[in-house]
């Protein structure tokens, strides 16, 4: 079986500051990796909240205007999430409006929540019971859900690079990190401020 290709960016240590992180600055340009219901099949099977056979069922069934509109509710969705983030790595509270949003979506699933397995200890999980495909959104909104109600949002941060959008869970001991990445930022910026302070030196 051909290995599926590592595309989209998992550096958030959550799945909605993940699903955020699919809008990013790629060489000064803004990009969306969210372009098809294609890729968000993909985006949602890498961040493994939804099975290959899931992903299948959702090729086979899905009518063009249900995949436009569970692309559609899945950016309305990173949007609010968006507004949230961007609020709370600023010290401001979660505003009403994206509570409203989350709980009008959270309103329309039918499902109940599971406990399973997994390699880092027993976690909560969404069953849906849903036959519609939109509601295929229901473990990424359980886990919006979860991340507005588990008082570890003081822990989001932006990536400290200036030009980079990525966010973060700042989930190390201290609270120390600062960066996306150490290959995608840490690094870049290490490289500048060493050569602003050589410059600086010798410019003295
Ligand atoms: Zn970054």
């Amino acid at each position: 079986m051909k290995k599926e290709v590592q595309r989209f960016l998992f550096v958030g240590n959550h799945p909605c500051l993940d699903l955020i992180n699919t809008q990013l600055i790629v060489k000064g340009e803004p990009r969306d990796l969210l372009e098809s219901v294609d890729d968000l099949s993909l985006w949602l099977m890498q961040a493994r909240l939804l099975t290959a056979s899931q992903a299948k069922i959702t090729k086979v069934h899905l009518h063009n205007e249900e995949g436009a509109s569970l692309l559609e509710r899945a950016k309305t969705l990173r949007a609010t999430l968006r507004i949230v983030v961007e609020r709370v790595a600023a010290g401001k509270a979660v505003p009403d409006s994206a509570i409203d949003a989350t709980n009008q979506l959270l309103a329309q699933r039918p499902g109940h929540t599971l406990l399973v397995r997994t390699k880092e200890g027993i976690k909560r999980r969404f069953h849906s019971l849903a036959t519609q495909q939109v509601e295929l959104l229901a473990p990424l909104l359980e886990s919006a859900s979860d991340l507005l109600s588990s008082g570890r949002l003081c822990l989001i941060k932006k990536c400290a690079n200036a030009a980079c959008i990525l966010y973060f869970l700042d989930t190390t001991k201290n609270h120390t990190r600062n960066w996306c990445s150490m290959q995608m930022c840490g690094n870049r910026m290490k490289v500048a401020a060493h050569y602003r302070r050589s410059r600086d030196k010798a410019s003295l």
